[in-house]
């Protein structure tokens, strides 16, 4: 493409921003007052960095099925998903009527309930991994299993994929979305802190390497034998567009780490539960060490969880790692992911994910086709 047509375009795109951003504030009028009276008492004006947005952040009253509305009434079809979470769509009944139950009989007691042993039973046979313990979030999910494939093995040493977004805890927040010049070369990334407030004294500890390049893995493992815990990461790269594992490159994962001796932890907190019923792990067939979960598996819920080998988990079930927290199990959470695990995602819904997919791939190849746009659909 030439230089000034790429100028052209972008000059374009920058009109279209511009009139989308005009026609939000005429028509969300509400949420950018909102947004103001939110900035008294919320630092930036919202609950977490990720909601804050140009022009303004969309304040939400309601959900129903697809459909969002936000404090001026606007109505939406639900394209965020609350970050995948809400797979079985705003309050569905068969979640609804779980948490109305269970909240009229008590929302937490830092006590097992029974709802607890039913998700984990049908966790361990979507995911097929035997035993399971449950957070709140899928930071807590990854940072569980990072201490505990450094429990396991008594070495320090994490690998990380570069790019990838595995939460906010110190040990992944590494290599993130970085720039020149912290970047570091494509086949030796640098354990560059994704923000500041994380030590390096931490981040030295997270070695990192480029995704679906086994040679680059194989040579980090050759050079620090013995001293390397575990690697994390994402099956399908889920936060830098959507980039799939390459045939054989997750075989090539797990044939590499056990070879070695280090274990493996797949971060399935986007993938899992919306990819297929046991996630990717069930779509590649490749079963690694440690699962984290978190979003969809919730209903939308707080919730987190890993699975994991018995050989693994059994440091948690003797005590060697503390996996604890004062929610787990929350039994609001736990009565949630049952309705959604075993109601309302069931072989229908994930018919009906398919069938999504298939309107949306046809659908954006027509428009980028009609409008040749320097762009394509990755299904
Ligand atoms: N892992 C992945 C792959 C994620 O996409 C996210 C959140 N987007 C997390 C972990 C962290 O989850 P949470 O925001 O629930 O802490």
């Amino acid at each position: 493409m030439a230089v000034t047509e790429i100028t052209q375009q972008a000059t374009r795109l920058d009109e279209l921003i511009a009139d989308q951003e005009a026609g939000f504030m005429e028509r969300q009028k509400k949420s950018a007052a909102t947004q103001e009276r939110a900035r008294e008492f919320l630092a930036g004006g919202v609950t977490s960095n990720w909601q804050i947005s140009r022009p303004a952040t969309i304040w939400l009253s309601r959900g129903s099925g697809s459909k969002v509305y936000d404090v001026d009434g606007n109505e939406f079809v639900d394209m965020h998903g609350g970050y995948g979470v809400m797979a079985v769509g705003h309050a569905h009944p068969a979640v609804v009527d779980a948490v109305s139950r269970r909240i009229q009989q008590g929302s937490h007691f830092a006590q097992p309930t029974e709802d607890a042993i039913i998700v984990g039973q049908e966790l361990a046979r979507r995911f097929g991994l035997p035993l399971w313990r449950f957070g709140n979030s899928g930071t807590e999910a990854t940072m569980d299993a990072v201490h505990l494939m450094r429990a396991v093995t008594g070495r320090d040493l994490i690998i990380k994929v570069e790019g990838t977004y595995h939460g906010h805890h110190d040990s992944l927040q590494v290599s993130v979305y970085q720039e020149e010049p912290e970047i570091g070369p494509a086949d030796r990334p640098n354990s560059a802190p994704a923000s500041a407030g994380i030590p390096s004294a931490i981040t030295d500890l997270t070695l990192i390497v480029p995704f679906n390049d086994l040679p680059a893995l194989q040579r980090t493992l050759e050079e620090r034998p013995g001293a390397i815990a575990g690697m994390i990461c994402e099956p399908i790269m889920m936060n830098a567009g959507i980039i799939p594992p390459d045939d054989g490159y997750l075989q090539g994962v797990r044939d590499l780490t056990r070879e070695h001796g280090v274990l493996l932890a797949f971060d399935e907190v986007k993938t899992g539960i919306t990819t297929a019923p046991g996630g990717a792990i069930e779509r590649y067939g490749v079963v690694p060490d440690i699962v984290c979960l978190a979003k969809a598996m919730g209903g939308g819920l707080p919730c987190g969880a890993i699975g994991g080998s018995r050989e693994v988990m059994e440091a948690i079930a003797e005590g060697d790692y503390e996996q604890v927290g004062t929610f787990n199990g929350n039994p609001l959470t736990m009565a949630a992911a049952r309705a959604a695990l075993t109601i309302a995602l069931d072989a229908a819904a994930y018919e009906h994910f398919e069938h999504l997919q298939r309107l949306m791939v046809v659908g954006c190849n027509e428009i980028i086709a009609e409008f040749d746009l320097p762009a394509y659909v990755l299904a």
